[in-house]
């Protein structure tokens, strides 16, 4: 925290005053605020991605879209804890009362243990997501994974799902070049040095083809 920095990211309020481009909003209407900051139309936004805004987001911190009320790490804008509150890009920024409360449910996963509680739960194939704040850099994941929204797949390859669409390409005039793609041909007896080779990549060994 700096000093003068005004907490405050997710107030909301009756609006006092309109700018030039605010259309969908008026003086007296109810409001919440959501604490990131989007311009609601860069291919972030487009993409629904308005925490990563990039007319917004902090690059000098390496962070996504700006957030009212926090530290510089996420822009400094002055935050709700205030008698007044200056909402840029207010057409995106700002929720009428009603569509926001839908929006507003949230629930907390801030455990490691309820992490793994719903990995534990889900479905095989499913998706586990977090919602809310959680830890820093340790608990329960990196906070760089937070900031950037990223999701983590992981499992065996799917391949049947894979083998038509594929296959096409093995038998048609072998575009991907896997005719050719080994490096070298050996017979079995050649084994254990071919493994030697491949392990240290020598000889630009990257495939390896065992006949028998
Ligand atoms: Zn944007």
């Amino acid at each position: 925290m700096t000093p003068g920095d005004i907490l405050g990211h997710e107030p909301m309020g009756i609006v006092e005053a309109v700018g030039s481009g605010v259309t969908n909003l008026h003086v007296g209407d109810r409001v919440v605020v959501p604490f990131n900051i989007p311009c609601g139309h860069c291919f972030m936004c487009d993409q629904g991605l308005q925490s990563q805004c990039e007319t917004t987001q902090v690059c000098d911190q390496g962070c996504g879209a700006a957030l009212f009320g926090y530290t510089k790490l996420y822009g400094q804008v002055p935050g709700g804890q205030a008698e007044l509150l200056r909402v840029p890009h207010a057409v995106t920024a700002l929720l009428p009362i009603g569509v926001a409360e839908k929006l507003m449910r949230k629930t907390g996963a801030d455990r490691l243990a309820a992490l793994h509680m719903a990995f534990d739960l889900v479905r095989r194939g499913g998706t586990a997501s977090t919602a809310g704040v959680y830890g820093a850099m340790t608990d329960p994941m990196p906070m760089t994974m937070f900031d950037k929204q990223v999701h983590v797949r992981m499992g065996q390859a799917n391949v049947r799902r894979w083998v038509d669409d594929i296959m096409a390409l093995l038998v048609d005039d072998d575009p991907l070049g896997v005719d050719t793609f080994a490096t070298h041909h050996v017979p079995l007896s050649g084994a254990p040095a071919a493994y030697e080779m491949f392990q240290s990549k020598s000889d630009g060994a990257i495939k390896v083809v065992l006949n028998p």
